[in-house]
């Protein structure tokens, strides 16, 4: 929210002409000490460019974004010319609001002017006004957020542990919220060193809290214990959800592997997106598309509109949470509670009627600002924000659905139990679903990280993405099994089949509990060699989360984490507390912090870094670091003042050349010496094909490689790895990507260096066995597959695996090497 202080109000002011009210509003800005002089006439050449009008009397000047570093501090002015100045043809201006905001603070103030313009009265008043605190008030009359809170817990805690399956994810939380709400106290709920607000959704679902996380609970005011009790209670009884205990909350993905049937009328393969086998008859579910055309009224009509869409749709959540509730339950309608919420925030209405402003119409307005929010959410390597861009996605369709006159959403509704098919679908489509009747989804969109197949995992149903078009003529009724794990479809299946299926999913339940029970062993062949089996981390508290869960250490800490979702970048000291937290957390056990990884697929707003029309060809990860040594140094600071609290490596992302790799270390070692820190291990990330074909050259420089094969397949098969069509070809396991990882082993091995895998392939059962055989020392997966993957190497031998590998790179394609 915009500062606006009665200071910066000119009351009675008279105005010869709009450069004249221009200059005069800007001098009031450059005596609050909001720009410099220059930014009026940026002001004046932006009004040359754009007319900022509103209309009924109201102008906003403003200077050009690119004349941002003009602006001081982010603020606003108003002068009030009672009698007017001519502004455009026709246009008599009587409140100039001039805007200097260094990002998009003014949005507020906009929002607020546009309940001003469609209020003549409040006009006429404001025009004529002679009480400076009328205008503040007219323009501010929010109250500003609450600040975020500190990280302390108030006077009376509790600790509890979050049992649900997928944490602290929206449904619980909206549950929470709700509760939290009907008691006075203020209520925290802190995650490690973060804190959140217990009355607001937003805010807990930023805390990112996953399933068997223990948070403190804290209140403060008349009513902090009873309060306290049923937040407590709440948690207890899994918050809308069925609590799972942690050890079967772990889907370990082994199973299956030798299983193909042998009698199929047909075989349709798509990429599996949540492991089982479900056996029934296709039924088919299509939605129609929502078109949008960008064909703007006037601005009030269409902030109006979009004022209506949204009072219908939070209308239409509560009618649909109590009908899913009397069908399916309070749980399955927790969801609808929490999209409510979603609706309420702020900055989603500000950036539409931002949008509006500039001249478009309420449905393509609000239709950009989703999908703006939610590719952003969807970006990020975290299933806890995915499941928000979904939610956010879902919610943003019923809004737009009444934007477009075509009134709520439809039900969806099976009449017998059968595997559900469908070209996508959203949380909506899946909590209207009868969880009796669907037994596994099918869809002909999606990749691995869809919609789907997160609610897919979620809700413990096998489901297959990525099936492509041909699924979606199947005769409806068609007997099929679903095969999660593999990723196929088969169609008519023989009774023999489907016995030998029904007989494979029980011996999964058992292959599970056996995984999680030895996780904490070692993985050693069975020809008694060790492999480590770290896990990849996104924030501090998974480091705790990773230990639980049997990781021998930590082989990735992505460290842009640390700069998402936020305001602006932080600090040293922060950084440095937060490296330092989990140094202590691995007491001894390997730790490898990556230095920002931002650019590509991870965008921070804040930082202002020029879009690229290939964004992953540019200036991303350690390319960015050495042109911002703003960013660069904090963090190796930081990283280094945490070396001295326990071991810990560096590793630096995205390298493509010898230069980059002297240039980083250069920097580095200089900023130990002056720190006079211990000495840390330095590797590099091997994910773009320069840096493994010169493995020998980079190995001579640095201690360890870790090969991130997420980006070595985008890079080597030239497949964007975000691409919705060709997620299904970019393949790590093609063995063009293992002959660059073999090539990289060899590099790595000629200076006596050892070689991890992060990316996401060392996950894979398959993978990982042939990364070992390959001769890779060191594999770092994703959380819950620790335990999964420590039990497959135990049952093999790292000859056979030499020898799996060696044929793997003799396979001809990706498909050759899965059917090894
Ligand atoms: C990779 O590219 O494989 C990797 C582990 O890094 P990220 O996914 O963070 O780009
Ligand atoms: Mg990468």
């Amino acid at each position: 929210m915009l500062k606006l202080t009665a200071a910066s109000v000119r009351i009675g002011a008279v105005a010869t002409s709009k450069e004249d009210a221009i200059r005069q509003v800007g001098q009031v800005l450059v005596q609050a000490g909001n720009i410099q002089p220059a930014y009026i006439e940026s002001m004046l050449a932006r009004e040359k460019l754009a007319n900022t009008f509103l209309g009924n009397g109201i102008a906003i000047p403003h200077g050009k974004p690119e004349d941002r570093d003009l602006i001081r501090e982010t603020g606003i002015a108003v002068l009030q010319v009672p009698a007017g100045t001519p502004w455009n043809d026709g246009e008599t201006a009587h409140l100039i609001v001039g805007i200097a905001a260094r990002s998009d603070e003014h949005i507020d103030v906009l929002r607020r002017l546009t309940r001003v313009l469609g209020d003549a009265a409040l006009v006429a008043k404001l025009r004529q006004t002679r009480d400076p605190a009328d205008i503040v008030e007219a323009l501010t009359g929010e109250r500003p957020a609450p600040p975020a809170p500190p990280a302390t817990d108030y006077e009376h805690a509790v600790p509890v542990t979050i049992q649900n399956p997928t944490g602290l994810h929206a449904r619980p939380a909206a549950a929470f919220v709700e509760t939290a709400k009907r008691f006075q106290s203020a209520i925290r709920v802190r995650y490690g060193e973060t804190v959140a607000d217990g009355k607001s959704l937003l805010s807990l679902l930023q805390l990112g809290v996953s399933a068997g996380a223990t948070v403190t609970i804290s209140a403060q005011g008349p009513d902090a214990a009873a309060a306290l009790a049923a937040l407590q209670a709440l948690v207890a009884s899994g918050m809308g959800e069925e609590p799972v205990e942690p050890e079967t909350a772990h889907r370990p993905q082994l199973a299956y592997r030798d299983w193909t049937p042998q009698h199929v009328a047909a075989t349709i393969n798509g990429i599996g997106a949540a492991e089982g086998l479900a056996i029934g008859p296709i039924r088919h579910y299509r939605r129609a598309p929502l078109v949008i055309t960008d064909n703007p009224s006037d601005r009030m009509s269409e902030a109006a509109a979009l004022e209506n869409a949204l009072a219908a749709a939070r209308s239409e959540l509560e009618l649909v949470a109590g009908e899913v509730s009397r069908r399916l339950g309070s749980s399955r309608a927790a969801i609808f509670r929490a999209h409510a919420e979603l609706l309420a925030d702020p900055a989603l209405v500000r950036e539409t009627v931002s949008r509006i402003f500039d001249g478009h119409s309420a449905a393509w307005a609000w239709q950009q600002t989703i999908a703006a929010r939610v590719a952003q959410l969807e970006k990020l390597d975290d299933p806890v924000l995915a499941g928000r861009a979904v939610d956010l996605s879902d919610v943003g369709q019923r809004v737009l659905r009444h934007l477009l006159g075509l009134g709520e959403m439809p039900f969806i509704s099976l009449a017998e139990p059968a595997l559900l098919v469908a070209d996508d679908l959203t949380p909506s489509d899946t909590a209207t679903l009868d969880p009796d009747s669907v037994l596994g989804l099918c869809t002909a969109l999606g990749g691995p990280t869809s919609h789907t197949a997160i609610i897919a995992r979620s809700l413990g149903l096998p489901a297959i993405v990525a099936a492509g078009e041909a699924v979606l003529d199947i005769e409806d009724g068609t007997p099929a099994i679903l095969d999660g794990f593999h990723g196929q479809l088969y169609l008519r299946p023989s009774a023999a089949d489907v016995e030998t299926a029904r007989a494979l999913r029980a011996g999964l339940d058992q292959a599970q509990a056996v995984a999680f029970a030895t996780r904490h062993q070692p993985a050693i062949t069975r020809d008694g060699v060790q492999i480590e089996v770290a896990a990849n981390v996104n924030r501090v508290a998974d480091a705790a989360r990773a230990i639980e869960n049997g990781a021998d250490g930590v082989g990735l800490m992505r460290t842009e984490f640390l700069f998402i979702e936020r305001e602006s970048a932080p600090d040293e000291e922060e950084q440095y507390e937060a490296y330092r937290t989990m140094v202590e957390t691995m007491a001894g056990r390997p730790l490898i912090i990556r230095t920002l990884d931002i650019g590509g697929d991870k965008e921070v707003p804040y930082l202002n870094i020029p879009r690229e029309d290939n964004s992953f060809l540019g200036i991303r990860g350690l390319r960015l670091c050495l042109r911002r040594p703003d960013l660069f140094e904090p963090q190796l600071r930081a990283i280094y003042r945490a070396a001295r609290h326990g071991p810990l490596k560096i590793m630096f992302p995205m390298v493509a050349t010898l230069e980059e790799v002297q240039q980083a270390k250069a920097i580095a070692e200089r900023i130990r010496a002056e720190l006079n820190a211990p000495p840390v291990e330095i590797g590099i990330m091997v994910e773009v094909p320069s840096a493994a074909m010169l493995a020998d050259v980079l190995a001579a420089e640095v201690d360890f490689f870790s090969i991130g094969t997420n980006d070595l397949t985008q890079y080597v098969l030239a497949m964007d790895r975000l691409h919705p069509e060709l997620a299904r070809q970019a393949d790590s396991l093609h063995p063009a990507v293992l002959r660059t990882i073999a090539r990289t082993v060899e590099g790595a091995a000629s200076a006596g260096r050892w070689v991890g895998v992060c990316g996401g392939i060392a996950s894979d059962p398959l993978g990982a066995a042939i990364l070992v055989g390959l001769g890779v020392h060191e594999l770092s997966v994703s959380i819950p597959s620790v335990a999964t993957i420590k039990a497959h190497l135990r049952g093999l031998s790292v000859a056979d695996l030499r020898e799996l590998a060696r044929r793997a790179l003799a396979c001809r394609s990706a498909a050759e090497v899965r059917a090894l």
